[in-house]
């Protein structure tokens, strides 16, 4: 567990560890020169083997030269370990917080709000907590040090004793921590306590510890409530504040992920990206409400649509043409010559042709007849037969067989005449 440090990182925590010590201990600094610091040891240190009060250390090697009374200061040297030691006896721990972090809601507020846009209407927070979350960092020493590791290792562990991943301390920045004087409110037996405890989870490598510091990350959660009329939906939040990003909204009629809200005409709040206008009523709707006309290319609801039969298609009723012989209800380019395409592509079939027999099944009596041509539409199937030199003319629904349209025509002349619907009887019962 942990990272051994480079000898600079090593040298740079200690001495960073080392003269926060020394100020919080209130120790007197007496000079500091080039790198020399010259501090007078409190009596109560008890160092035995110490005339003097003073003592003389520094960080860098090169400015000890040729003074044997300089103490280059070491990861196993006198001084970080008598350091630990009164720090230890004092209960004192450094605490750090996460440079940049936001201090209140408020901070937290601004940023998030701005982030969406509400037509005719707003966001508010619907609750948010900032927790005051710890890690500790703690630096401990290690085997003989190889040269480049001068064996230190530094370790991060969160609350629960686990050692975060790399990633996650960067996203955290953790890294990009600063001393605090107002650490959050926690009782120093309380703080000792847990740390004794999350430290005793990585057993005695860090128990060892030569430094450890806490680090305090706030922890944002919550919820955003967006109202538009008197409907509202509700987003929460959740990640650490200094890198909270406002999440979109997964807008619950269409699960469109969008950071901007509209309403429909009927007051239903959804993702403005799918939210069209019906070309003919001007009402707001969604889109998965709306059919394209395949005509106009506009956006209708489907109240003013029809469907052409001979492709499924939309099309606004009053663009719908019908066909002379089946009359039914097809788009412009499906029609030549007022015969839409069903009709006149109608091929010759016989009665192995399962949708013939299953006709004539049902309306035995169209077994009089007989050279079917039959053409076949999304709704219906329109058949001619034909007897000597008269035909007959018939339009059935697909799925009910239900007949639209009966007629008799003659081979000599191209006119149709519909069977009354007295005696349709005669031609298919
Ligand atoms: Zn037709």
């Amino acid at each position: 567990m942990g990272t051994h440090l480079t000898a600079h990182e090593a040298v740079d925590t200690l001495r960073r560890f080392c003269l926060w010590v020394l100020a919080r201990l209130d120790v007197t600094m007496l000079a500091e020169t080039e790198g020399v610091y010259d501090i007078e040891v409190p009596k109560d240190w008890q160092i035995a083997s110490t005339r003097t009060q003073r003592m003389r250390f520094t960080f860098d090697a090169a400015a000890a030269i040729g003074d044997g009374s300089i103490e280059v200061v070491a990861p196993r040297g006198r001084l970080p370990e008598l350091l630990a030691r009164q720090l230890a006896a004092c209960g004192i721990v450094r605490h750090l917080h996460v440079r940049g972090q936001p201090a209140s809601v408020h901070e937290i507020a601004g940023p998030m709000f701005a982030a969406y846009r509400v037509d005719g209407g707003g966001v508010s927070l619907a609750g948010c907590r900032l927790e005051d979350k710890a890690f500790l960092r703690w630096t401990t020493r290690q085997g003989e040090g190889d040269g480049a590791s001068n064996g230190v290792v530094a370790g991060w562990l969160d609350s629960a004793g686990r050692e975060p991943a790399a990633d996650e301390i960067a996203a955290i920045g953790l890294e990009s921590s600063e001393v605090t004087n107002s650490p959050p409110r926690v009782k120093p037996e309380r703080l000792a306590r847990w740390i004794d405890a999350v430290l005793a989870k990585v057993g005695g490598q860090a128990a060892a510890a030569l430094s450890v510091d806490v680090i305090w990350c706030k922890y944002a959660s919550g919820k955003l409530r967006f109202t538009i009329g008197d409907q509202a939906c509700d987003l929460e939040f959740r990640g650490w504040a200094h890198t909270l990003k406002p999440p979109p909204i997964d807008c619950p009629l269409t699960r469109e992920h969008t950071f901007h809200l509209s309403a429909t005409s009927d007051g239903r709040i959804a993702a403005a990206e799918r939210i069209g206008i019906c070309a003919v009523s001007g009402r707001r709707m969604l889109d998965s409400e709306l059919v394209r006309c395949r005509v106009t290319d506009q956006h209708v609801l489907p109240a003013y649509a029809g469907t052409c039969h001979v492709t499924g298609e939309p099309v606004l009723r009053d663009k719908l043409i019908e066909c002379a012989l089946c009359r039914q209800a097809a788009h412009p380019d499906s029609i030549k010559r007022g015969v839409c395409d069903v009709c006149r592509r109608m091929e010759a079939v016989t009665a192995s042709d399962a949708r013939l027999s299953r006709v004539l099944g049902e309306y035995p009596r169209l077994d009089f007849w007989r050279r079917w041509k039959l053409g076949e539409g999304t709704r219906s199937y329109v058949m001619i037969g034909a007897r000597w030199l008269a035909s007959l003319l018939i339009v059935i629904d697909r799925q009910t067989l239900e007949v639209s349209r009966l007629a008799t025509g003659s081979r000599l002349q191209s006119q149709w005449t519909d069977v009354p619907e007295t005696r349709r009887a005669e031609y298919l019962a």
